[in-house]
């Protein structure tokens, strides 16, 4: 195959959002909307929310402008504020730091496990037995829910807040439990490339507290009880619009199908990648919603190269562990983080998402491979 420049568009993309591609024509969807004349917090967003309860299994939805919103509304709906620290892991792109800093906390981070690469439970139980938490953060990384059996009965008999950021885990379950509904609260994101995707931004909070559940929704608006009325400090904007939730809803009821999807594709690359020295995700199981598709390499960056010579799109998510990220490294000069650190090394993500053909995969497949028997010959 001839080598490609590196402004060419790649031959397998790694992201599809296009509605399109699941067969969804979003016209008349918003076009209701536009004619409605109501365009934020309206019926399309109710509707949403009641819809979204019921999906996820919990009583209350509260939709909001993003998913990083959703993290901070979350903290500053448990009480949380300044000086108190919070536990995340380092993995996970600096969403929960950002809201972490954002409520005047402090990020205390946790290393992670080395086959799941989420937050581990021997960790977690070693934090719990030091210095006060105000609560924990576990992030379901690459669409695998984290150990939440685990994870959610050591933080309650701690008596420390869970939060679930559930953005890369739509749909993921155990037990019939789904990601968001074994914390206190669940945090989601709708970016236009998560699992479910809106055509812009958008999040939404799940919880099971009819108190938690006032206090954050008060807290997406302005901290207002009634209109007008401020019953809550530290109120922001972070309303969800009608298009969105529109979307949102007509999207819905084919998310557990385009994960199959997804899971398929995941399941496929697993088997071609079985003799191969990576590590590839292990899980096919429902707990797993294959959101990213990310192997480890020893020879990361070199096997990156080779896929965009052959118009291959990858990706690193994440190259900069949350403690060494300039804007806080010699805050965190303390850390230890020895997995997190060794992941952000090896970590790469290949394409996956539904509507990926089987030809595109194997094309995919064919250059892992070839990477492979060329860097190792026998
Ligand atoms: C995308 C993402 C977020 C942030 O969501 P936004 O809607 O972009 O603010 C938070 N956490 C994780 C793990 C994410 O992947």
């Amino acid at each position: 195959m001839t080598p490609r420049s590196g402004t060419d568009l790649p031959d397998v993309p790694l992201f599809c959002a296009a509605a399109a591609a699941q067969g969804l024509d979003l016209t008349a969807v918003l076009r209701e909307v536009v004619e409605s004349q109501r365009y934020v917090l309206g019926p399309c967003v109710q509707a949403f929310e009641k819809a979204f309860a019921a999906y996820v299994g919990v009583p209350y939805a509260i939709g909001v402008a993003n998913g990083t919103d959703a993290l901070t509304i979350a903290l500053r709906g448990l009480g949380l504020g300044p000086g108190q620290r919070v536990l995340t892991v380092a993995n996970a792109g600096f969403y929960s730091s950002t809201a972490i800093r954002a409520i005047g906390a402090e990020p205390v981070y946790a290393d992670v496990d080395a086959t799941t690469l989420n937050l581990s439970p021997a960790v977690l139980t070693e934090a719990l037995a030091g210095p006060p938490l105000g609560a924990v953060v576990v992030t379901h990384l690459y669409g695998q829910l984290a150990d939440m059996p685990a994870i959610a009965a050591l933080c309650r008999a701690a008596g420390v807040p869970l939060i679930e950021d559930c953005a890369q885990a739509h749909g993921a379950r155990r037990d019939g439990r789904l990601a968001g509904a074994w914390g206190d609260v669940g945090c989601f994101s709708f970016y236009p490339t998560k699992n479910l995707g809106a055509l812009g931004d958008g999040g939404a909070l799940v919880t099971a507290d009819a108190v938690l559940a006032e206090r954050m929704r008060a807290l997406r608006q302005y901290g207002w009880g009634a209109k007008y009325e401020v019953v809550m400090g530290g109120g922001s904007n972070s309303r969800l619009d009608e298009l969105q939730a529109a979307v949102l809803s007509a999207k819905l009821p084919l998310l557990d199908a385009a994960n199959a999807s997804r899971r398929a594709i995941a399941a496929r690359y697993g088997a071609a990648f079985a003799h191969l020295p990576l590590q590839a995700p292990r899980a096919e199981a429902e707990d797993y919603v294959a959101h990213l598709y990310v192997v480890r390499s020893a020879q990361r960056d070199a096997l990156r190269a080779h896929l965009t010579a052959q118009g291959i799109a990858s990706d690193v998510h994440y190259p900069i562990a949350d403690h060494l990220q300039p804007v806080q490294a010699s805050a965190c000069a303390g850390a230890h983080l020895p997995v997190t650190e060794s992941a952000c090394a090896q970590v790469l993500t290949l394409p996956c998402f539904p509507g990926l053909t089987d030809e595109q995969a194997d094309r995919v497949i064919a250059a892992v491979s070839s990477f492979h028997e060329r860097a190792m010959p026998a």
